[in-house]
């Protein structure tokens, strides 16, 4: 896969800039008016959709995945992609917007958080439940609020929301805090454990304080390395010793999310506790978060859950899962120590948890 550069509309006597990134999904897709069936757009086609984007006092470019991908196909590479985009072009926008499929957007969102270090401008994420070129359409909508957002700042220069963030429909989301909760409404997001960062109607209103910005000013350095040697294990009542231990014995596993019931609970089962702690004494890291939308893991509250805190497992407090998968393999990439990996699981790094 590769990137492509171009660009739509040339600088004008406009103020501010933003790159538009597509990598895909249905927000860059329309019917075809023979077959009836959707298919990708090139980048041209799509903001042709949206003759409006000219209206804005923004000068917008763009660079496009090639081809562009369903959002289900999205790797680690992907995310490479889209980070050395943003590095290659920092100096000469005010802000990115990825156009990125739904499916998987949470995903991306929550990796790009934790690989942009120094990040003073926006990145955000946005795509939409019908495609660009169909009637009654999400496309437009996001997009072009999106590109607002991206676009806006304080009256001394400095961003709005210098942060990984999504937008869709009328919230913006911390990126590391969403969750897709819908496949058929336009209110496709969530951000269960954490406030809106801004919320558009009439008004664009910015809740300053649920913003994160870095303290210490710095270049952007990107981080580009993941270890996806790690698995999601979502257990369930009846679920048997044999299952578990084939999971926890997969060579080569280095980290596991497991998706506990309520507010970090698992049997009490001996077998479980001692195929956890087997796999915890190999240095697997494994952290502990709620099949639970909204709330925080608290081990030790019940007795259900001393046993995983015996056993070595940590807790991923009011983490997604989608936040939890995509540090954990970006921390597991960048430490050989599992301690420091334990360490930093555990410690808000871009605003992704509340302990
Ligand atoms: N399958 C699509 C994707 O994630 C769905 C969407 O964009 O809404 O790429």
């Amino acid at each position: 896969m590769s990137t492509q550069k171009s660009r739509f509309i040339l600088p004008m006597e406009k103020t501010n800039s933003v790159l538009l990134i597509f990598t895909g999904g249905t927000i860059s897709m329309g019917e075809n008016p023979n077959t009836q069936s959707l298919a990708p757009l090139d980048t041209e086609q799509v903001l042709s959709f949206i003759p409006e984007l000219k209206m804005l006092n923004i000068n917008i470019a763009s660079v496009s995945f090639h081809p562009l991908i369903d959002s289900s196909d999205i790797t680690p590479d992907s995310w490479v992609q889209i980070a050395e985009v943003i590095q290659e072009h920092y100096n000469q926008f005010d802000g990115f917007v990825v156009l990125h499929g739904t499916d998987t957007m949470a995903f991306s969102a929550a990796a790009l958080s934790f690989m942009l270090d120094g990040l003073s401008k926006p990145v955000i994420f946005t795509g939409s439940q019908l495609p660009v070129g169909v009637l009654r359409s999400d496309a437009k909508e996001n997009l072009i609020t999106a590109i607002e957002l991206a676009a806006a700042k304080h009256e001394n220069g400095d961003a709005m929301v210098p942060e990984v963030s999504l937008f869709f429909e009328d919230k913006l989301m911390r990126g590391n805090r969403t969750t897709k909760r819908n496949t058929e409404e336009f209110n496709a997001f969530a951000s269960f454990n954490y406030p809106e960062l801004a919320k558009t109607g009439v008004h664009i209103k910015y809740y300053q304080h649920n913003i994160h910005r870095e303290t210490v000013a710095q270049p952007l350095s990107i981080n580009t390395h993941f270890d996806n040697n790690i698995v999601v294990l979502k257990i369930f009542p009846g679920i048997t010793a044999n299952t578990v231990k084939s999971i926890l014995n997969i060579p080569g596993l280095r980290g596991v999310v497991l998706e506990t019931f309520g507010s970090g609970n698992a049997p009490c089962a001996e077998w479980f506790y001692e195929l956890l702690k087997e796999a915890t004494e190999k240095g697997i890291v494994i952290v502990n978060i709620s099949q639970c939308r909204a709330g925080s893991v608290e081990m030790g509250r019940y007795e259900t859950s001393v046993n995983l805190l015996k056993a070595g497992v940590i807790s991923g407090y009011d983490l997604t899962m989608e936040a939890a998968t995509t540090k954990l393999m970006f921390l597991l990439g960048k430490y050989d120590d599992t301690n420091e990996v334990k360490q930093l699981m555990t410690t808000s790094l871009k605003g992704e948890l509340i302990r």
